[in-house]
């Protein structure tokens, strides 16, 4: 199931050619998305994604339609989902640098997709972790702004063959880190641990995606009386926490259970809060 909307609102058929051979997107994976959850009508986090979006644009250096246009793709896309037979759906905003040789116009869509039945076992059941060197030192993103650390460019393809590495060691997850042992995040996620009463996830300054589910679970945790601090942890602090999720707009926050072959601390009931803590947002 797909629902394709361009940036003036129109509904297109989503199985038509779209893009040019010659896009700088296609040719080079050069642009940018988000993806946002839409349940029940409702997009979650919007802001905070077309907040990403343009900070994304602005690491890249590429024009970006302005924000109404993907407002409008969005509520196109909305208007147009089968809600009756379909609750829920992944929401992909994608904007590409437009033509090789062109005048630099981006192109874009807004695009509905169903969510599938291995995103609802991974909410319901968990996931099996492996961690994997991502090859940066957390104090890079500074340093060398052009390997755009925090940008969520189109360029997915290591993020995926992490995950197909994982899939042949067993697993269904990453968790990525930094030269100094450091946690980074997962290739689609980020990494959050509870301490106690206390959320803990590692800072964007160290080169990771600024997570609009994180950011949103933390909202509601500190409203409801958690501590919750952004600072590097190591991966041994993975093993002695008290649970660890990955979270994510489309898996919400989803639970780990076993990282590197090792059975974690993964208490039902705590998973049971912490997922209705993320909910009470909406
Ligand atoms: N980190 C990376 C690299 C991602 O690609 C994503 C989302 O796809 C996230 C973190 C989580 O971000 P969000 O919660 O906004 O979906």
């Amino acid at each position: 199931m797909r629902v394709l909307a361009l940036l003036d609102g129109t509904i297109v058929d989503p199985e038509a050619p779209l893009f040019r051979a010659d896009d700088l997107g296609v040719m080079r994976g050069d642009g940018i998305f988000e993806t946002v959850l839409v349940a029940g009508r409702q997009p979650r986090e919007l802001g905070p994604h077309l907040d990403r979006l343009e900070r994304s644009a602005r690491l890249m250096q590429m024009r970006l339609p302005e924000r109404a246009a993907w407002e409008r793709a969005a509520q196109a896309v909305i208007d147009s989902w089968p809600w009756d037979t379909e609750p829920e759906m992944a929401l992909k905003l994608v904007c590409t640098r437009g033509l090789d040789e062109g005048d630099g116009t981006p192109h874009g869509f807004a695009m509905g997709m169903q969510i599938g039945e291995d995103t609802r076992r991974k909410r319901r059941d968990g996931v099996a972790a492996v961690t994997l060197e991502r090859g940066f030192a957390p104090d890079l993103m500074d340093r060398a702004p052009w390997l755009l650390l925090s940008a969520k460019t189109l360029s997915y393809a290591v993020n995926m063959a992490a995950l197909r590495e994982a899939e042949s060691r067993g697993a269904q997850e990453v968790i990525f880190t930094a030269t100094d042992d450091s946690v980074l995040e997962g290739p689609t996620s980020t990494v959050v641990i509870a301490r106690g009463r206390t959320l803990v996830t590692t800072p964007p300054s160290s080169g990771i995606l600024q997570g609009t589910t994180q950011g949103a679970l933390f909202r509601a945790a500190e409203q409801a009386g958690w501590r919750t601090e952004v600072s590097a942890f190591p991966v041994s602090a993975l093993f002695e926490a008290d649970g660890v999720w990955m979270c994510s707009s489309v898996r919400l926050v989803t639970q780990v259970h076993t990282i590197d072959g090792t059975a974690i601390k993964a208490d039902p009931e705590l998973h049971a809060e912490i997922s209705r803590l993320y909910e009470s947002n909406y």
